[in-house]
């Protein structure tokens, strides 16, 4: 088998951490709830968005470059026609923008038309496209989620939508929650593993699927479940109702843990659990393992809050501030290009609140330290306020390794975590003490047992085989056999 490869951060294409719409519905334009059901997974994408709709007759779409608010103007949703719609937000990445790999993917071919929105990463993409391509298959981008497109394309040429999912799931290896519109028929694909979240809502005139429920919430719907792992769900062309396929049958799950701890809204709810309230029990599990006396305890806004609170909520005498005030029109610091301008873009982002600080020992808590930025600008940024001492606190374990499912981290040589002890890390950034929380912990506060999360990030072991990567954990083979399935 062909095993995945580990993703360059100079590539557009394999890091995606994206979010996705789908909604269909009875006698109203789709265009605009899933305009606002984009809105609301704006956090999983800034870099483009697109939503394609079908009218029964034929496909409609609009993509660009930007954040949702920027990409559709009145007049584009007003032109996309149809009761269907899929959407997509992705994600930016360290290499800069593309607007080849917008999504979602279009295709038109015998067998009708075809839209693909993918949040994931496939670990195998190189060997399926080799495969498609040997067939004739063209790719105008390197985007995995093109190459899912066209193998999907290939398969309904001769089989129903139920069976060409079923023959690409075969093939498929990694993570993925998709949307996907064939003509006027939208529908869900969830991974075996359940490594990536999708939700199905239920609205007033129709059914919507998103990988979020905040999105359901943003349209006054209501959640009906999460799609399991390994599951199609097949929206009614009217909305009114779904069919489920279970095609695959899961052997273990592993849900991305950094969904919980960073990357989902704090108001969503997967797979049965508020991220908020996991957030304040992982901040709880903290105070436990790792809780230390100071005056005060704040959080790195907007990522720590919930983690400070739980974790102020468990400690008997510790005081809650706000010390850090956070300028909101500031974009991400993460994706900056260099060490200097992350540095800066923290300075920019976040200053301190002098009367909180001065004079205090303080325990500052996020949710994760990636490259160690943002923990060390702070930490030197509240000693400059006044602190007399800074006590940093992780609602997560080091990371370690890099991500191949989707979320985009540094690179390992970037990770300040990857070569250094925790004592190390802590002088780096310049903390009078330095905890994480411990991956028994994390799986505690998610309600879940640890063999059932993908904590790659953490361990170096995945639940996919990767080219360069050991892993202890069994892996499932995919059929990768060019000419099955025509
Ligand atoms: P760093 O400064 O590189 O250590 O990054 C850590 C900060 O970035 C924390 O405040 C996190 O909330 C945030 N963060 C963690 N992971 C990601 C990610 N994949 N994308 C964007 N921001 C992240």
């Amino acid at each position: 088998m062909t095993a995945g490869r580990a993703p360059k951060r100079d590539q557009t294409g394999p890091t995606e951490k994206c979010g996705v719409v789908g909604i269909s519905l009875e006698d109203r334009a789709a265009a605009l709830p899933t305009y606002y059901g984009l809105y609301a997974l704006q956090h999983r994408g800034q870099e483009s968005a697109g939503i394609v709709t079908h009218d029964g007759f034929q496909q409609h779409d609009h993509l660009g470059m930007g954040l949702v608010g920027e990409v559709f103007s009145e007049d584009d949703i007003a032109a996309l026609n149809g009761e269907s719609a899929i959407g997509h937000v992705r994600y930016p990445t360290a290499g800069g923008v593309d607007a080849a790999n917008a999504q979602p993917v279009t295709l038109s071919f015998e067998a009708g038309s075809l839209a693909l929105g993918h949040n994931g990463n496939l670990v195998n993409t190189d060997a399926l496209r080799a495969a498609l391509s040997e067939q004739g298959h063209a790719f105008s981008s390197d985007a995995d989620s093109a190459v899912i497109a066209h193998d999907l394309a290939r398969n309904l040429l001769d089989e129903d939508l139920v069976g060409a999912v079923e023959s690409t799931m075969e093939r498929l290896h990694g993570a993925y929650a998709l949307t996907i519109m064939h003509d006027d028929t939208v529908a869900g694909i969830r991974d075996p593993e359940g490594n990536r979240p999708l939700v199905i809502g239920e609205l007033e005139d129709g059914l919507v699927l998103a990988s979020e429920s905040a999105a359901i919430d943003t349209l006054g719907g209501e959640i009906v479940r999460d799609v399991r792992p390994g599951e199609l769900v097949v929206l009614a062309e009217d909305g009114s109702d779904f069919d489920a396929y279970q095609l695959q049958e899961p052997d273990r799950r592993a849900s991305c843990f950094f969904e919980y701890v960073y990357f989902a809204r704090p108001d969503s709810v997967i797979d049965g659990e508020l991220v908020y309230e996991t957030r304040r029990e992982l901040g709880r599990q903290l105070w436990a393992e790792a809780g230390v006396e100071t005056d005060v305890v704040m959080p790195v806004p907007d990522s720590g809050r919930a983690f400070a609170s739980g974790y102020q909520a468990a400690a008997e005498d510790v005081e809650f501030a706000e010390g850090l005030m956070k300028n909101r029109y500031v974009g991400r610091t993460f994706i900056m290009p260099t060490q200097e301008a992350r540095e800066q873009a923290v300075r920019l982002k976040l200053n301190p609140i002098r009367s909180t600080v001065e004079g205090k020992s303080v325990t500052l808590v996020d949710d994760s330290i990636v490259r160690g930025t943002t923990a060390h600008e702070l930490v030197e940024l509240l000693r400059e306020a006044g602190a007399e001492s800074v006590h940093v606190r992780i609602g997560a374990p080091p990371i370690t390794a890099p991500c191949y499912m989707g979320i985009d981290m540094a690179a390992r040589d970037e990770l300040i975590a990857a070569e250094q002890t925790v004592d190390e890390t802590r002088a780096a950034i310049g903390a009078d003490s330095l905890a994480y929380l411990s991956q028994e912990a994390v799986a505690e506060a998610i309600g879940t047992e640890q063999a059932d999360l993908c904590m790659g990030c953490v361990t170096g072991d995945y639940p996919y085989d990767i080219e360069g990567e050991a892993t202890d954990r069994p892996v499932t083979a995919p059929r990768i056999d060019g000419d099955s399935g025509t």
